[in-house]
């Protein structure tokens, strides 16, 4: 039997920035990380890099042993994973969308160990999750979004990538998704501007337009 060829909406998400406000984790996470391997690299300059995968991060801040350093980070953001909270309006909104038949989708460079936990304190019913794993190349590269879009039995034009960094807007370029940028989040929405959704409640405007080419799609494609 084959799968059926109608194409349902589907919204997917990016985990940090987008749906939990994990950035004070982050900063706890990276001063472990400073204080344990004596690296002089602020937080700031950390930062600059967020939606990459870690090893990606490193490289590009040119520091070596990348995984005795993802250890020390991941046991530091275990440590203080308390301190993540959902964006205001996150819950409600998905919720939304879920009742309304949209499918649910996450794409995240957070590693599947850390994001699940996160992912279950919202209580929404994701049906595809896609981590970083060895297999395939992470965000700005289109794989993730791509292959979650395999999950969801769904096309490109029928779903939504909703980011709020640079490597999110690429990475839906490159996969052929309409951009939403999450205005609440930790990155610029980079010029050509994108559609903006202004607070996670702003989503809900998607509800209306379905999925066919228009004003919202136009400045994401370019
Ligand atoms: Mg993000």
């Amino acid at each position: 039997m084959t799968a059926p060829s109608k194409s349902r909406r589907a919204l997917v998400l990016d985990l940090d920035g987008v749906l939990l406000d994990t950035r004070p984790v982050m900063r706890q996470a990276w001063r472990a990380v400073r204080e344990r391997h004596g690296i002089d690299v602020p937080f700031d300059a950390y930062e600059q890099h967020l939606g990459r995968p870690f090893e990606d991060i490193m490289e590009l801040l040119g520091l070596a042993d990348a995984n005795l350093v993802h250890h020390t980070y991941a046991e530091a953001s275990q440590q203080s994973c308390e301190l993540a909270r959902p964006f205001d309006g996150v819950e409600e909104a998905l919720h939304a969308f879920a009742a309304a038949d949209w499918l649910l989708g996450v794409v995240t460079s957070k590693p599947f160990d850390r994001a699940a936990p996160l992912l279950a304190r919202l209580g929404c019913p994701f049906a595809a999750v896609r981590t970083p794993n060895a297999e395939v190349r992470g965000k700005p590269a289109p794989d993730p979004l791509m292959l979650a879009l395999v999950d969801l039995a769904t096309d490109p034009a029928s779903a939504v990538f909703v980011g709020d960094m640079a490597v999110d807007r690429e990475c839906a370029r490159r996969a052929g998704v309409p951009y939403l940028h999450a205005a609440w989040g930790y990155g610029e929405p980079g010029s050509p501007a994108p559609e903006i959704a202004y607070g996670p409640r702003d989503l809900l405007r998607l509800l209306g337009t379905g999925c066919e080419p228009g004003p919202f799609v136009m400045g994401s494609l370019l």
